[in-house]
């Protein structure tokens, strides 16, 4: 704990009076260009990962960078979705799924969440995840690849239950958003999004010369979709 209230006194000192013009303008409001959905894993930091200021995302946070299908839950993920776009119009939404995720792990092996009744429940949300791992990689025996493929799946299907808000539906119906589903490998730095045109997951550049291995990606077999609505 010492070291966050060290932390704010940094950041009050040093970082604040550097960018304090656009902390006051922020007080007018706010107007970011995108909703961000990821997991609250501490390994993530979307604006540091996206290089973008306060202001600039919106952002949804929660075990697995998980969306319920509409009225699936009485939780702030629907409220937190629906005035993203109505009341902030964003234009994008990415979920942004990641390397190592504990709670896609857990859905794998559901004995990791034994005891866990808050996390079991949760869990029941990402049932389609699970479902496609089961019935379509059933072949897929390797614990790394099969958590790879997990976690893309998963990312996909956070895409597919967006599309039961209204909110998103409406705005897609008008060309006014777009969706996005990311995987982000934070030990080498690398996003890969999803590619509609191809179905399967393409990296977004390489951070620096040293290539590494994929994620997942393209070979790992991840079906063919078809999202008319999304793009990549
Ligand atoms: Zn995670």
């Amino acid at each position: 704990m010492h070291r966050l209230v060290h932390g704010v006194h940094r950041f009050q000192k040093r970082v604040f009076p550097s960018q304090q013009a656009l902390f006051e303008k922020l007080a007018e409001g706010q107007s970011p260009s995108a909703l961000f959905i990821t997991c609250a894993d501490s390994r993530i930091n979307p604006s540091a990962l996206t290089q973008t200021e306060p202001g600039e995302l919106f952002i949804l946070r929660n075990a697995g960078a998980m969306v319920p299908p509409y009225g699936a839950v009485q939780g702030g993920e629907a409220a937190t979705v629906e005035y993203a776009i109505s009341v902030l119009k964003v234009q994008d939404i990415i979920v942004c799924g990641h390397s190592h995720c504990g709670a896609v792990s857990a859905l794998l092996n559901p004995a990791a969440a034994e005891g866990l009744t808050a996390v079991k429940q949760w869990l029941t949300h990402a049932e389609s995840t699970r479902r496609i791992l089961a019935e379509n990689y059933a072949d897929l025996t390797d614990p790394e690849q099969r958590l790879n493929v997990a976690i893309q799946e998963h990312t996909l299907v956070q895409l597919e239950n967006l599309q039961t808000h209204p909110s998103v539906l409406a705005a897609l119906s008008r060309d006014a958003l777009r969706l996005h589903a990311w995987v982000y490998k934070f030990e080498t730095g690398e996003v890969f999004a999803f590619d509609p045109e191809h179905g399967r997951f393409q990296s977004m550049g390489q951070p620096s010369e040293k290539k590494s291995t994929r994620v997942s990606p393209s070979d790992s077999g991840i079906r063919k979709r078809h999202h008319a609505a999304i793009i990549a």
